[in-house]
């Protein structure tokens, strides 16, 4: 007995649509994505109860021919691609030819299109895959599709939805993202009857802002680099506006949002030691690679990709977004009414993707003499702390006290740069643990031993790259370690050397220091060396990818002023003046706060009634 039947194309629709459309989000996005391939320039998102009862997407593009808007409810039906090949050059957001074909199949559809050089459009109307009548109609040119009532005749689908809340939230996303990537076409969203959005066509940084907010631009920092494998134009949120979750992080290639962890870990990357752990950068990236080097087709709803040069791009992206991070810490805020053009020209086909040398300075000090003295301070902290810079003695004692590691290289904070202060507030050590001082609109809290650290790391990272100053000590030192931590130490003995340690293997197990930073004391060293190795272990397996940062961010902390140490006055006033000449002062090396604010309108609510 024969088994098998072929399904009625009715029903093989409505399978492949799930696939295609799961909910009314998917449908808007398929929608929109063919308006912009139509070319439109500006087109309306109209949604009536998240999208339950309709979906309609308006544009003012192409628009199709009385065959074409038959055909296109057709599976298989498109326009972009004829041969497979096509496949890897394909830079419209469709191809497969199913979106249509699925939305049809699961619901009541109205298309409504005009081309150009027609004087009449036509009108479709297809419930379930059925067409019920092709009729002329007058209309605008371009095209108006309605999906009503989707998954009418799916109830068990219907059913599945969840509160429109949610289903608009996904839409609302889904929205966001096309708005975001086609920021040179105009956009209004309609949600029962209210205009949600009403987006002009501009530049990346003018979507962003009118889509988040005009304040958002205060948070971000441009990023930018042209590479042959890639090019990158963008904004990358400001360490201070880290979340605790993944909220804004939009990436895109070719026009298209796309999720792609590894990408999205370079970007984070970049902040490694500039933001608490589990907390997240906003970031909105461009990024323009050569089609036939991308493959889209790995998934239906295509938003994950493929890169043949993703360990380059990788790298680029990651450089980049550290440039970013360093230069323009200080520099002036993005200038949101400047058009920024992404050159959107395909690499050439035969090129070598080769690892570009992003020029990056690690040891960027934004308060350095060269900084210009009439831009506004980014750091609006570093001013509100701006007579410690004024008052700050010319010694650092505590830092001699606590390390030894300062003599010679302490960067004096430019007190030219930051308005001069008349009140000198003299900090108050608490608990032997926390500096206590007031700002000009709060007070602050800071962990001196963690504030401590920063500046020590930074120091460390400076004076490596300068090459340390090595003191020669007296009696040489022997420090003998179990079999694997003597490996390691022999990995280390290069980046010990440019801090200053001179170490040398002189048996087996045993190694010889001679000569030290100044001010680390012999009888310290064996245990110092060994935490470095431990903490060097753990370091590159979490938080740093760098071996350099890791040494430093251990040395850093073995060295820094310990709790309980009841700092002076004049101390303290330089571990501030310090703290806020670092690159990132408000995180310690191993990412925990250095300082809490409580603001003067916090002190005033406090203290309300
Ligand atoms: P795909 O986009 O993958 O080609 P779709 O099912 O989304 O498949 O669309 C099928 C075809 O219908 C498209 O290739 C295009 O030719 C046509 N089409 C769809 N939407 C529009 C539109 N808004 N304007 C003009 N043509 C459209
Ligand atoms: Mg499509």
């Amino acid at each position: 007995m024969d088994i098998i039947n072929i399904l009625p194309d009715s029903v093989a629709n409505q399978i492949a649509a799930g696939e295609v459309v799961d909910r009314p989000a998917s449908a808007v996005k398929e929608l929109l994505e063919n308006a912009m391939d139509a070319g439109a320039t500006a087109l309306q998102l109209i949604v009536k109860d998240a999208g339950r009862t309709l979906i309609q997407v308006v544009d003012n593009g192409s628009g199709m021919s009385d065959i074409d808007a038959r055909l296109c409810f057709e599976r298989h039906a498109t326009s972009k691609i004829r041969r497979a090949d096509d496949l890897f050059a394909i830079r419209t957001m469709g191809f497969r030819g199913e979106a249509l074909a699925s939305i049809a199949a699961v619901a009541q559809v109205e298309l409504k299109t005009r081309q150009h050089d027609n004087e009449l459009g036509t009108q479709v109307v297809i419930e379930g895959s059925d067409v019920k009548s092709q009729t002329p109609c007058t209309c605008p040119c371009g095209t108006s599709i309605a999906v009503k009532n989707l998954f009418y005749n799916i109830p068990a689908r219907r059913n599945f939805l969840k509160k429109d809340s949610i289903e608009f939230s996904h839409i609302e996303e889904i929205f966001r993202r096309v708005a975001l990537a086609n920021y040179k076409t105009a956009f209004s969203f309609h949600h029962n009857g209210k205009l949600l959005y009403d987006l002009r066509p501009g530049n990346f940084a003018q979507r962003i802002a009118a889509i988040f907010g005009t304040g958002f631009n205060q948070r971000l920092y441009q990023i930018e680099e042209q590479t042959e494998p890639v090019k990158i134009f963008g904004y990358v949120g400001k360490a201070e506006f880290v979340k605790r979750s993944r909220g804004e992080q939009y990436l895109f290639v070719n026009g298209r949002f796309i999720k792609h962890p590894g990408l999205s870990a370079a970007i984070e990357r970049a902040y490694n030691e500039l933001i608490p752990e589990r907390t997240y950068p906003a970031y909105f990236v461009l990024l323009d690679v050569d089609p036939q080097r991308l493959d889209v087709n790995i998934h239906p709803t295509k938003t994950e990709v493929r890169f043949i040069d993703e360990q380059t791009i990788f790298a680029i992206l990651r450089a980049a977004t550290k440039k970013a991070l360093g230069q323009y810490s200080l520099a002036s805020e993005i200038e949101f009414d400047t058009p920024a053009e992404l050159d959107l020209s395909p690499a050439p086909k035969d090129f070598i993707p080769s690892q570009p040398t992003v020029p990056f300075n690690p040891f960027y000090n934004p308060f350095g003499n060269s900084a210009p003295q009439s831009r506004k301070q980014t750091s609006s902290l570093k001013d509100e702390l701006g007579h410690f810079f004024d008052s700050a003695p010319t010694d650092s004692d505590y830092a001699n006290k606590a390390s030894g590691m300062t003599e010679n290289v302490q960067p004096r904070p430019q007190a030219d740069i930051v308005a001069s202060r008349s009140s000198t507030t003299v900090p108050i050590s608490y608990q032997g643990r926390y500096i206590i001082t007031t700002m000009k609109s709060g007070i602050v809290i800071i962990d001196q031993q963690r504030a401590h650290e920063r500046i020590l790391y930074e120091r460390l990272l400076a004076q490596r790259a300068r090459g340390g100053v090595a003191q020669q000590l007296l009696f040489p030192v022997n420090c003998r370690f179990n079999a694997a931590d003597s490996e390691m130490l022999g990995e280390l003995l290069p980046d010990l050397k440019l801090l200053g340690f001179v170490v040398e293997p002189l048996s087996q197990n045993t190694f010889v220091v001679t000569a030290t930073p100044s001010g680390v004391s012999a009888d310290e060293l064996q245990m110092l060396l060994e935490q470095t190795i431990s903490e060097y272990k753990n370091n590159m397996m979490q938080r740093f990818s760098e071996r350099d940062k890791s040494i430093c961010a251990s040395l850093a902390r073995q060295m820094s002023v310990r709790q309980g140490t009841t700092l002076k006055a004049e101390e303290m006033q330089q571990l501030i003046a310090d703290l806020f000449s670092c690159q990132a002062p408000n995180i310690s090396p191993s990412g925990r706060r250095t300082m809490f604010i409580v603001s003067d309108n916090d002190i005033a609510d406090g203290l309300k009634g």
